[in-house]
């Protein structure tokens, strides 16, 4: 039997713990912001990590990027095991992993002109002539579909759209394995967004580069991700590829988020039925005991407040963590 291919980039048991300042005598508490999560993404693959504001999501794809540091578990990048990599050897794996954000500003400085801020990640890891470089500038516009004439403008004078296509070309100038893009397509219009998704799909098509696309709007995750992972106060709840998880969610907070999407037939949109979660999101500083849904789970049972459910298989692809399920 041949064997699995290795995963370009994997989470094991992923830890991060932040201490939090509370209190008037400003003493502090830890906050688990991400417990134990597993995570792999395939060659030419990409995986969407959904969930709502403070799950988790942002703090995973900055661990595995080693922006932040994980206070437990393995990151590993082709198979080289990268989570105590220091100085030389970190910067060395760096080229391969990229970053896109939400907003443009925190990766492009106003100050500089776009030539100079794709040109920054060049200079630092590849020994480029200056006609080398020149090309692969013009070659990077033409690829994010803007022109060379282009190169020599500031950011304010593109609108956001624009400014995305540059980052994207930032992020890919270096030929990297692995993209997290962080909420990369939330800030714009449904059409510029569809557009910058599909300029990412033909970048993975042409390069086999993958991605992390972390993003709360799960139109859009429908859209470009192959698999996609559910988080809910610093864990995964649910994995799957991406039909079986719209079509056939697992797990009660995965329905809860699909059923406030709204459909594109108006007779499927009045026949389902809308589940609307009650109470806050629990303090991540304090998490329930048993299953972290189960203050919010409209099918709570007696077992979900004492007993943490295990990672079980479904049916169609990707595993869950529920008590109905197991
Ligand atoms: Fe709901 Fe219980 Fe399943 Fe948690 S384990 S999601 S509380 S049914």
């Amino acid at each position: 039997m041949a064997e699995a291919p290795v995963p370009v980039a994997e989470v094991e048991d992923l830890d991060v713990e932040f201490r939090l300042r509370r209190g008037p005598l400003g003493g502090t508490v830890p906050l688990r912001a991400v417990r134990g999560i597993d995570l792999a993404i395939g060659e030419r693959e990409t995986l969407g990590l959904v969930g709502e504001s403070g799950s988790g999501k942002s703090t995973t794809g900055r661990a595995l990027l080693r922006l932040i540091e994980p206070t437990g578990g393995r990151i590993r990048l082709d198979g080289q095991d990268i989570t105590a990599l220091r100085g030389e050897a970190l910067r060395g794996v760096r080229r391969k992993m990229q970053m896109v954000f939400q907003d443009p500003y925190s990766s492009l400085d106003p100050a500089m002109v776009v030539a100079e801020s794709i040109a920054e990640p060049l200079d630092t890891h590849l020994a480029l002539t200056r006609a080398q470089r020149t090309a692969r500038l013009a070659e990077l516009m033409e690829q994010v579909g803007l022109s060379r004439r282009h190169l020599n403008r500031y950011p304010y004078e593109f609108s956001g759209g624009q400014r995305q296509r540059i980052a994207i070309a930032r992020a890919v100038a270096v030929h990297p394995r692995l993209v997290v893009c962080d909420e990369a397509v939330s800030a714009l219009d449904v059409s510029t967004q569809n557009q910058i998704l599909n300029l990412l799909e033909d970048i993975q098509a042409g390069s086999g580069i993958s991605y992390l696309f972390i993003a709360h709007d799960l139109a859009v995750v429908r859209h470009i991700a192959h698999r996609v992972a559910v988080m809910y106060l610093g864990e995964i709840v649910e994995t799957g590829p991406t039909d079986r998880l719209f079509d056939r969610p697992a797990h009660p907070y995965t329905e809860a988020l699909l059923s406030a999407v709204p459909l594109p037939s108006p007779r499927r949109q009045r026949e389902r039925e809308r589940i609307v979660l009650t109470g806050e999101v629990p303090d991540a500083a304090d998490p329930p005991p048993g299953c972290s849904f189960h203050t919010r789970c409209p099918y709570v049972m007696q077992r979900c407040r004492v007993e943490v459910p295990a990672e079980t298989p479904v049916e169609g692809g990707g595993t869950v963590r529920c008590h109905l399920r197991g």
